[in-house]
């Protein structure tokens, strides 16, 4: 059985201890792969050899990093194939949605920091004749990233290409239960060239690697992406410590349909908003707020299109959802349908595991679901479910609907269909989150922020901002 290796200082080693855990496909529910249980003897080797990377690399002129991680982008699109089908078979995601999405994306972010740092310009403050000041960024140091199984490749990647463009070196670590993208990854970063320590990649568990990330003294930056209860615990940790800190958390965003909505296209959207990636997706709607006046429409139709949806193989061309992404998360799903019931919801489509046949037969696999008849304050709706889940409710007005929307303790995101412009922008500026879109999903423009409120999370990644957290400011004040 293949043996997923650390890349640690330029090579690819086993753990220190020479222990591994199992690596499963959650599409066939069986091993197929190894993954080393690192822990903080690993994070201390692979932080000793960003350290040593820091200071050539920092100094490195950007036009060098830029061509080196543009190379690595090309050598990421020259292996979408073989990317995106590890993707899927880690994952249990369908192969089209890997190779539309998650791996083109991936590269993405590579040539979008490698280009981006070329343009990346700090402040001048003139004081008339007295003084001048100017602010340096500089690159701070070894930066900890560490990022969720639910688009792998694509948030690794999301955090380490800035970092190390801006001229950090970087100990990473991919979720535990999706690791294998980033293992390949480690291959391509050989084969660009990039200079050994630069990028350092520890494979293990959360509360073991994960932990000694955040708790190394000399990684004084952590930038993190998962559950809002590890992101407390990695606050807890290394707040104390001072460092600095960025964090993308869970959420359990409102999709709000106003009856004023261009209805095919509100339609049309929901069913991918609410179920893309099985709805492992933190930007998925997994509120679905209805204008009273269109509710029994629209939520007949939406439960008509989503019946229609197909469950199978990943690697099958017309499965539009695959597996969830391992057997207790299907169980942790599973028992929010049940936890609906007792609510007092009705389960109006899906609701269950799905079982297939053949070499998928003991794959983890639920069907779409839709629930009505529930409060906006009970559980099913406060806690993130993270699934192929949505509740549908109807309200009356904007405030009913704003009040509701905002009434949980996340504030991720959020989507509005009006086609009325002075609603979009009033309900825009009330929603408590990061990130509203108004009539489409997921559109996204690498330059803009991206991050949540409350607790979504702390700071916002993309564009310059990242190059903001990946650098410390200096201001020079020179007196004239
Ligand atoms: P987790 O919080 O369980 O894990 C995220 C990462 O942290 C994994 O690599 C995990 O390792 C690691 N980890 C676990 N425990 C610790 C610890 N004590 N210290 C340091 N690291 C630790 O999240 P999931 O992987 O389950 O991802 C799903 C969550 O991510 C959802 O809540 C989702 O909303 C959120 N998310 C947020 C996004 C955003 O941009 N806001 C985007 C995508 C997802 P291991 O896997 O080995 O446990």
């Amino acid at each position: 059985m293949e043996k997923i290796k650390n890349y640690i200082n330029g090579e690819l080693i086993a753990p220190i201890k020479g222990e591994y855990i199992d690596n499963f496909n959650p599409s066939k529910g069986e091993v197929y792969s190894l993954i080393p249980d690192s822990d903080e003897q690993d994070v201390d080797l692979a932080t000793k050899a960003a350290q040593a990377a820091f200071p050539a690399w920092s100094k490195t002129p950007k036009e060098e990093r830029a061509r080196i991680l543009q190379k690595l982008a090309r050598l990421i699109e020259e292996n979408l194939d073989r990317l995106a089908e590890a993707e899927s078979r880690d994952n249990g995601k369908p192969l089209k949605l890997a190779k539309s999405v998650d791996i083109p994306r991936a590269a993405a972010n590579f040539n979008f920091y490698a280009t981006g740092v070329l343009h990346y310009a700090s402040e001048s403050h003139a004081m008339e004749d007295m003084a001048i000041n100017y602010t340096l960024r500089e690159p701070i140091g070894v930066c900890g990233c560490i990022s969720p199984w639910n688009l792998p490749l694509y948030l690794f990647t999301w955090k380490i290409a800035p970092a190390l463009a801006i001229g950090n070196t970087v100990v990473a670590k991919p979720s535990e239960v999706t690791p294998f993208t980033a293992y390949l990854l480690s291959e391509l970063c050989i084969e660009a060239g990039l200079p050994k320590g630069v990028l350092n990649i520890v494979h293990g568990l959360g509360h073991k690697v994960g932990a000694a990330i955040t708790k190394h003294t000399d990684i004084p930056v952590i930038s993190f992406t998962g559950g809002t209860i590890t992101g407390a615990e990695i606050m807890r940790t290394a707040g104390p410590m001072f460092k600095k800190l960025s964090l993308e958390l869970g959420g359990k965003n409102p999709n709000i349909i106003f009856d004023d909505c261009d209805f095919d296209k509100a339609l049309k959207t929901s069913v991918h908003s609410s179920f893309a990636n099985q709805g492992q997706i933190c930007l998925c709607g997994s509120r679905i707020f209805v204008q009273r006046g269109i509710y029994e429409k629209f939520k007949t139709e939406f439960v008509a299109k989503v019946k229609k949806l197909k469950v199978g193989n990943p690697f099958d061309a017309d499965s539009n959802l695959g597996a969830v992404v391992s057997k207790p998360h299907m169980e942790k799903v599973l028992s929010y349908v049940k936890i609906a019931e007792e609510e007092g919801g009705t389960v109006l489509t899906g609701g269950h595991q799905v079982h297939l046949e053949g070499e998928v037969a003991n794959g983890y696999y639920i069907a779409p679901t839709v629930i009505e008849g529930l409060t906006f304050d009970c559980r099913t709706n406060q806690e993130e479910i993270f699934g192929p889940v949505v509740t549908i409710m109807p309200f009356d007005t904007e405030e009913e609907v704003l009040m509701m929307a905002n009434s949980t303790k996340y504030g991720l995101a959020s989507t509005v269909w009006t086609e009325n412009l002075t609603r979009a922008h009033n309900v825009a500026a009330k929603l408590h989150t990061g990130i509203v879109w108004v009539n489409c999903w997921l559109v996204r423009d690498l330059r803009t922020p991206f991050g949540g409120v409350k607790n979504s999370g702390v700071g916002r990644e993309g564009g310059f901002h990242a190059f903001d957290f990946f650098t410390e400011p200096k201001n020079v004040c020179i007196k004239l």
